[in-house]
Parts: C-alpha cells; sequence; structure tokens
C-alpha cells in the first residue's frame, strides 16, 4: 500500500519538542474524541471551502514506529498522518510532540480524502498514491491548502520557489504555493477538479509558474 504523508516541514526535531509538559493537551489527541468529533469537522470543513465529501475515511491510531501499517522506509519519525483510499493512519505519539494541532493535521489528511474523492467521481479510481513528483506537488499542495485555510495558518512571505522541487520535503511548501492563487480565485472544488484533469508535466516541473499561469489562463477563459 502507498501512502501519503503530512512531514514535520518547520526545522523542528522530535527531540527539540522534548517538553511535553509545557504544552496545553490537545482535546482531539484521543481516539475516541477525534472519532466523534470528525463528522462535524467534516461538516465544518466543507462548508468553510464550499465543497462536498462524499463518505467518511475509516480512522486508524497507531503509536508509530511498531505499526505493521508502516509500510514506507524513508523519513519514517517525521511523519505525522498517512492517508490511503478510505483510511487515515494518525501517529498519536508523533502528534503530541510535534508543532501541528490535531485538528490541522486531521484537515491536512481530509485534503487527500477530498483528492481520492473527486478522483472517483472524475476518474472512477481512487486516486493513485504511488505518486511521484508531479503527483505530490498537487496532492500536498492542495492538503496543505486544506490546512492553513481552515486553521488560519499565516502563509508567510513565502512564495512559489522552483528550487524547492528538489527537496522532497518542500513538496508541502511548493506545493501549497503552486495551487493557492488557483483555489483562492477559482474555489477549491473547481480548481480541485481542473488540477486533477490537467497534471503537472515532466517539462512543468522545471517551470511551475509556467504551469500555474498557464492553468489560471484557461480557468479564466472557462475551458473548464
Ligand atoms: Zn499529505
Amino acid at each position: 500500500m502507498k501512502w501519503s504523508h503530512l512531514l514535520l516541514t518547520l526545522g523542528i526535531s522530535l527531540a527539540s519538542c522534548a517538553s511535553q509538559g509545557d504544552k496545553v493537551p490537545d482535546p482531539l489527541l484521543n481516539s475516541s474524541v477525534l472519532e466523534d468529533q470528525l463528522s462535524e469537522i467534516m461538516e465544518s470543513d466543507s462548508h468553510r471551502l464550499g465543497i462536498t465529501f462524499s463518505g467518511r475515511p475509516t480512522l486508524v491510531f497507531s503509536s508509530g514506529v511498531t505499526s505493521a501499517l508502516d509500510v514506507s522506509a524513508d523519513s519514517k519519525q517525521y511523519e505525522l498522518e498517512k492517508y490511503n483510499s478510505k483510511a487515515i493512519l494518525f501517529y498519536l505519539d508523533r502528534i503530541d510532540v510535534s508543532p501541528f494541532t490535531v485538528r490541522e493535521i486531521v484537515d491536512h489528511a481530509l485534503g487527500h480524502y477530498y483528492i481520492d474523492n473527486r478522483s472517483k467521481i472524475i476518474f472512477g479510481k481512487n486516486r493513485d498514491m504511488n505518486q511521484d513528483k508531479k503527483e505530490r506537488l498537487i496532492d500536498e499542495g492542495i492538503a496543505e491548502y486544506f490546512r492553513r485555510q481552515i486553521n488560519n495558518v499565516q502563509s508567510g512571505p513565502g512564495r512559489l520557489d522552483q528550487t524547492d522541487v528538489r527537496n522532497r520535503k518542500a513538496d508541502y511548501v511548493a506545493g501549497y504555493y503552486l495551487v493557492k492563487p488557483i483555489l483562492d480565485r477559482f474555489g477549491v472544488k473547481k480548481g480541485v477538479d481542473y488540477l486533477l484533469q490537467h497534471p503537472l508535466t515532466y517539462k512543468d516541473l522545471t517551470n511551475l509558474s509556467g504551469y500555474q499561469k498557464r492553468i489560471i489562463t484557461e480557468m479564466g477563459r472557462g475551458k473548464t
């Protein structure tokens, strides 16, 4: 099984977050509370982003490194959640020491769930999580858009930076700034559908802003 991951991208290592005792406990950091509140969170996200989810993902909880579901060999210690068709796996002990709130991590994962929802409607199949850079940039960008929009995470002075493409962890940042103007302008539903139907090519990877401009121009002409 291939999963899509949310990585710690803020340069904060787990070791540097050792003072968990100072942290206010996150009420969602509890599997039964999260199960109970998921429908409400999804409804709130739907309103906020102007989208509709179909169904609801299965939640799986793990204490981390010992999980049989942890199939990836790289960057294992940084993963906070994984999404694979219909299921979100949460590493509760890692989330506990991460700089993100549980809600942020849930919203990021719901971004992946929404992409999967739309993929099933548009292409008749689940989103392939065996992604290379082209798909990862779009998927992580959309998932990050969910996280940042819903949680009012400031975008800061960041911008689309072509050099970010070389770094796997930077897919989150590069992807976010790649899709943000498109989703801001045309809305999440139209924007996601169009991005899925007009994916990046290998050539586009060398000119992300060119791709972004092309998508905005095409969508602006109503070519959807
Ligand atoms: Zn992700």
